[in-house]
């Protein structure tokens, strides 16, 4: 660097401090922001709108009837990349031939909401909801149990269905919810007699 450019650069820096040029630079940009709409949340009293494809907790569904939809079947543990899910079935002594979950488990320290187990559902007895708010100082209370799962569900069952819908798993048409989760008989008996 020359003589003269050195001498230049000292110039400014002199000038600046005796302007106070960085206090300037700061004020300016307080001032810029203080008309401007802010973009940040005041959580948790503010909340954000979640998106019905939003991968909250997992919760299990019931039928409108109150029946527990799952049937124990297992597919949502094969599924699961994280190997968080543990099911134990057994024949449903309610309706011959058919199976339950007894007891279902899911780590929720060790799901990576992929939703792959809610995919892997033949029944859609799985879905994800907006619940996020569930911290707690003992990791014991994030494995949900079957009752757990259960409150999860029903405390949050529009949730549930909008993200089953978000993800085209269910129609939420006359259709689908007339003949959905019918067992063959059930649908014979709902189907209108053909003309002979
Ligand atoms: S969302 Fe993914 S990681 Fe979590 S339980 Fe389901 S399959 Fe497993
Ligand atoms: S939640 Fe679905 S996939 Fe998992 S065991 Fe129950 S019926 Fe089968």
């Amino acid at each position: 660097m020359s003589a003269r450019s050195q001498e230049k650069s000292l110039l400014r820096e002199v000038w600046d401090a005796l302007s106070f040029s960085e206090i300037r630079t700061a004020m300016r940009v307080v001032l810029k922001h203080m008309f401007v709409k802010p973009v940040t949340f005041q959580y948790p009293r503010e909340k954000r709108t979640i998106p019905d494809a939003h991968r909250g907790a997992l919760g299990l569904l019931r039928y409108d009837d109150g029946a527990e939809r799952c049937v124990g079947c297992d597919l949502c543990e094969a599924a699961c990349p994280s190997r968080c899910i543990k099911v134990v079935s057994a024949e449903n002594p309610d309706r011959p031939l058919s199976r339950v979950a007894t007891e279902f488990y899911i780590d929720i320290t060790k799901c990576v909401f992929c939703g792959y187990c809610v995919e892997a559902c033949p029944v859609n007895a799985l879905a994800m909801t907006k619940m996020y708010e569930y911290s707690t100082a003992d990791k014991r209370e994030l494995i949900f149990d079957k009752k757990k799962l259960y409150e999860v569900g029903e405390q949050h069952i529009e949730d549930a269905k909008r993200y089953l819908y978000a993800h085209n798993q269910e129609k939420n048409d006359a259709d689908s919810r007339d003949y959905r989760y019918k067992f063959p008989h059930q649908v014979a008996a709902l189907t209108p007699p053909h003309d002979s």
